[in-house]
């Protein structure tokens, strides 16, 4: 049976727990597939095994020693970083980006570790079902009954890693990461500057995110849980000084752990296509497009979505492949099966020829434009809350749709990666002179200065070392 009394590796006590050692390692390796599958690995080997290298350095003294940790970095702009039960432990490029020593970076997987072996997701899921499903979930881990039990647990556990894991468990993953670290060399103060970094932040990004209108992408617990100036943190990460290690220290320098983030692609990735303004432009399949002043453009993998900041309308922006000849008012028709299209003509796009018309999906009118480009139809699906909202709106998505283009080669320099270059400072600079030839749209001065953990007032002095972005 999977329920029942486990001993807890850190404390050596006895609790009641419904997962066994072995389902906590089957939910992680199910879970990593769908998290590999979300976010992808970045594909940088180098920079892969020096992570590693650094977590089996801090895991190595851990409480759960035994356990195979596997840690990756995934290709994702989001600061995150988080574990799951079984020995899994994530760290987006987003998140390095940030982090100016390898003792900050031990630090982040060593919290991330603490997670893994106090079990907290383990503990956690417990505490859930026990309340919410009283016995029943007994059976929900039985051998047979398999996957649709461990997929009810990975969508719980997912949505445990994006809220944190609440105060106590961040402060007892921040005393064993603090642990973990000293035992291993570092100087665990380390956590303490990680969080001051990813709290600076978090606080620029809500504030942005604010300007914005969007939600914030913030690190999961950790910083929501505690501010850096903390007592009962600092407590606890100075307790874990009696575990330093007097003639074994890793403490490798800011310069040595920047030369290895030289290069590290910053930002969004490019492979899917990249919002610049209120552009939209995509290297691979070599189109731009240019959206209303103002909407908000949100790329995701299968489709590109915008909106005004009143929400009242939505474009949603999909490619699909023509296999056959026919003309776009066909396509609309059969392809996309809108037999009841209303107020029908023919658009164009420069030379592309197109096809626009509205219909009702659901409660809800759109307008639907769809416009051939090489081999592909552009289907630009425009809805609103009412006819009155699209006629309203409709001038704003057809203009959308009109500008699709292929891309210029002034353009062709937007669809590269941004990236982390490492340089020398020589002579008395200051952020906002370097920041003049950042390619950072947004606030670049603060970006800088948040990536040197120089925010928010500090400059660079010559002889640092300090990233930019070209
Ligand atoms: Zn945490």
């Amino acid at each position: 049976m999977a329920g029942g009394c486990a001993q807890n590796p850190v404390s050596g006590t006895s609790e009641f727990v419904l997962m066994s050692e072995s389902d906590e390692i089957r939910v992680g390796r199910t879970s990593h597939r769908q998290i590999i599958r979300k976010y992808g690995v970045y594909e940088n080997p180098r920079l892969q095994a020096y992570v590693r290298k650094i977590g089996q350095r801090v895991v190595s003294k851990s409480h759960r020693p035994e356990l195979v940790y596997r840690f990756t970095i995934l290709d994702s702009e989001d600061v995150n970083a988080f574990a799951l039960p079984g020995g899994y432990i994530y760290i987006t490029r987003g998140m390095l980006a940030y982090l100016n020593s390898e003792a900050e970076l031990a630090a982040v997987l060593g919290h991330e570790a603490g997670h893994v072996t106090a079990r907290h997701s383990v503990r956690q899921y417990t505490a859930q079902q026990a309340t919410s499903l009283g016995l029943t979930i007994g059976g929900i881990l039985v051998p047979g009954l398999g996957t649709p039990g461990v997929s009810d647990l990975v969508n719980l556990l997912g949505g445990a890693l994006l809220r944190g894991y609440g105060r106590e468990h961040e402060l007892e993953a921040d005393r064993l990461g603090a642990e973990y670290l000293a035992k291993s060399g570092y100087d665990p103060e380390a956590m303490i500057g990680v969080i001051r970094v990813l709290k600076n932040h978090e606080l620029f990004e809500k504030q942005r995110a604010k300007e914005e209108d969007r939600e914030s992408k913030v690190y999961h617990g950790l910083f929501s849980t505690h501010p850096d100036n903390d007592t009962r943190l600092k407590e606890v990460i100075a307790s874990a000084n009696v575990f330093l290690q007097p003639n074994a220290s890793h403490k490798v320098g800011r310069n040595g752990f920047l030369t290895r983030l030289n290069g590290l692609v910053f930002g969004q990735g490019v492979q899917d296509g990249v919002v610049r303004g209120n552009g939209f432009y995509h290297r691979d399949l070599d189109f731009g497009l240019t959206f209303p002043a103002g909407w908000r453009v949100k790329n995701q993998p299968d489709k590109l979505t915008a909106q005004p900041r009143t929400n009242d309308a939505l474009l949603q922006i999909t490619v699909q492949d023509l296999n056959k000849r026919i003309p776009p008012r066909e396509f609309l028709r059969q392809r996309l099966k809108l037999k009841k299209l209303r107020n029908g003509k023919s658009v164009n796009a420069g030379r592309l020829p197109g096809y626009t018309g509205t219909v009702t999906s659901g409660s809800r009118p759109a307008r639907v434009t769809a416009i051939y480009y090489e081999d592909n139809a552009y289907i630009f699906v425009g809805s609103a809350k009412s006819e009155r909202k699209l006629r309203e709106y409709s001038p704003d998505f057809l203009a959308t749709a009109r500008s699709l283009h292929a891309l210029t080669s002034a353009e062709r320099p937007l669809t590269k990666a941004r990236r982390i270059t490492i340089t020398k400072v020589k002579t008395k600079t200051r952020y906002d002179e370097l920041a003049k030839k950042a390619p950072l749209l947004n606030y670049p001065t603060e970006q800088l200065r948040l990536l040197n953990g120089h925010y928010p007032h500090g400059e660079p002095r010559p002889g640092d070392w300090i990233k930019l972005v070209r």
